[in-house]
């Protein structure tokens, strides 16, 4: 028989096998062949922590516990009749690629970027020199903003698609096995880039094709049909199917589109700080123990939101044991996100701490039209960029100072390697961000204790947490509401926040693309 049984658990029990089967064996009931964790989360309400385990056993007949999750088999598609062009490399570009394939689809990748182990290096060189390749950079380049990224798995979009295929397709390409049973599944920047790699090595094998180096500059269009893309270098390449999944940072995509008169809007999202802690503070503060987090416990999250005057203010994107690093993706803006390796061993904790901002908050934007946001969101960055002497070194504030508004005379060491110097960043953020971050701030120092504090320090500016356009498409088959055999995938379109999300949505649009092609009357 198998069966699953829950178990509450110590730390240390839980990281300790053979402490842990005397339970699983104690608990069952009955005799155990064999047995395996297949959720596992951490409940750290009260002072003694436990660790929550779902754990299935096989007793009786039933001698193995199978693997978690089956492998797919992708098909051969070189002879495929039916190709499909994928703008970006990205979760979006690269998931749509390998359902394309399932489908019996031919992909062609198309990514502006290098390949991963090019990148590596550029992304080195950026740290160093504090200059930014406009091709190469946190955001672009194989595997998009997913590949430097935290790799926090957990997604809200559960209604659109199954988190656990992109999982198990994640595990398939080298990933570890415990994203398919922890609660906040994670992957860490070390690991993430011989995945992608792997997916790319699963996409030519199977008679795919992924190009680096190949920036799309248009897409061509013919009464109101999709005829294929035009390259930077003017090479064109056709095609009747275009999953555009370019992400947030390719503002030159959405001018371009503009220009050829696409049909675009102005999207909210959410602009603030990456905010910095010790991460010894914060395992104090969420586990209760001014010992910190101990030998078994992993390093603490942090979770907040609130509303402050009608808007969100929330924490993002948060990195446990993580570093804060220079996101942005071209010459003249300052741009901040966080990551952090498959250990999260690094003494600090990062967040973006955000506040939600919508198409009319700022009346000077005002009649731009889609780019309302954009144009705010760029004016934003730059501004931070000039204050910095044109340049990546960061404005940064302590915490309490900020709240206080008063200057900070020195700041505590960093994680962000180009470096910081003191400023006002409440003077630099928009009194409309500033002033609900700081009422927030008092809200989460009051819930947590110790939070509120001036060995934290904010760095500016936090502002790609999502797009600020969205270009439309119809719910049901995905495809743009005017261009036919056009569909914008992933964060940049709007239509996903985050790795997973944006997987996901890139699988739906490979489906859309079969669906459409299955429908349409054959010749
Ligand atoms: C530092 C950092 C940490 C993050 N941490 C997490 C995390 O822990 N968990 C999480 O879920 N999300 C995280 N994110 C966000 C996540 O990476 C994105 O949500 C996700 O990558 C979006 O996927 P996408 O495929 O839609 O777009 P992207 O990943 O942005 O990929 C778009 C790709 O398109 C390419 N491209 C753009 N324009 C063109 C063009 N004209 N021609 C050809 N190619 C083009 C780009 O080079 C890029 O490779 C993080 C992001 C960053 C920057």
């Amino acid at each position: 028989m198998i069966k699953d049984i829950s178990l509450r658990v110590s730390p240390e029990i839980a990281a300790t096998p053979e402490l842990l089967s005397q339970k699983v064996f104690g608990a069952a009931g009955c005799r155990v062949n064999d047995w395996k964790i297949v959720k596992r989360s951490v409940d750290a309400r009260k002072r003694d922590i436990i660790i929550n385990l779902t754990v299935r056993i096989a007793s009786g007949e039933d001698k193995k516990v199978t693997s978690g999750y089956l492998p797919v088999r992708f098909p051969n598609v070189s002879d495929s009749q039916h190709t499909v062009i994928i703008v970006g490399a990205g979760p979006a570009g690269l998931f749509g690629a390998l359902e394309c394939i399932r489908l019996g689809m031919r992909p062609i990748v198309l990514e502006r970027g290098k390949d991963v182990d090019s990148r590596r290096l550029d992304i080195a060189t950026l740290n160093r020199e504090k200059k930014i390749d406009p091709e190469s950079n946190y955001c672009f380049g194989e595997g998009g903003a997913g590949t430097f990224s935290d790799g926090k798995l957990y997604t809200r979009s559960k209604k659109k698609g199954n988190p656990v295929d992109v999982l198990s397709l994640l595990v398939q390409h080298g990933a570890d096995e415990n994203i398919l049973i922890d609660s906040h599944p994670h992957i860490g920047s070390d690991r993430l880039p011989h995945i992608m790699k792997s997916i790319r090595q699963t996409i030519i094998a199977s008679g795919g094709e992924v190009r680096f180096r190949t920036k799309v500059s248009r897409i061509l269009i013919e009464n109101g049909n999709v005829i294929g893309v035009e390259t930077a270098n003017g090479d064109k390449i056709m095609g009747n199917d275009v999953i555009l999944a370019t992400g947030h940072s390719a503002r030159d995509v959405y001018r371009s589109l503009a220009k050829d008169g696409v049909k675009m809007e102005a999207k909210g999202l959410a602009v603030g700080v990456r905010l910095e802690h010790p991460q010894r503070l914060i395992d104090q503060i969420q586990y209760h123990n001014p010992a910190g987090r101990g030998r078994w416990l992993p390093a603490a999250e942090y979770n907040f939101v609130t509303q402050v005057d009608g808007r969100g203010v929330y924490s993002f994107c948060m990195c446990p044991g993580g570093v804060i690093v220079p996101a942005g993706s071209g010459p003249e803006e300052l741009v901040v996100n966080g990551m952090s390796a498959s250990a999260r061993s690094s003494i600090w904790a990062n967040s973006g701490m955000v506040v939600e901002i919508r198409p009319g908050d700022f009346p000077e934007y005002a009649g731009r039209g889609e780019f309302e946001m954009l144009d705010l969101v760029e004016d934003l960055e730059k501004k931070f960029y000039c204050e910095s002497n044109d340049s990546i070194v960061a404005p940064a504030q302590r915490m309490k100072d900020f709240v206080d508004g008063k200057d900070s005379k020195n700041l505590p060491p960093s994680s962000y390697l180009p470096g910081l110097y003191e400023a006002r960043i409440d003077r630099l953020l928009p009194p409309f961000i500033g002033q609900r971050l700081r009422k927030g701030f008092c809200e989460f120092g009051r819930k947590a204790k110790g939070f509120l504090d001036n060995n934290a320090i904010l760095i500016g500016l936090e502002s790609r947490t999502s797009s600020p356009v969205r270009i439309p498409r119809d719910r049901e088959t995905l495809n743009h509401v005017e261009i036919k055999g056009l569909y914008p995938a992933g964060e940049g379109a709007g239509y996903a926040g985050g790795i997973v999300s944006a997987a996901i949505d890139g699988m739906r649009c490979a489906r859309s693309i079969k669906q459409a092609s299955d429908q349409s009357p054959k010749l």
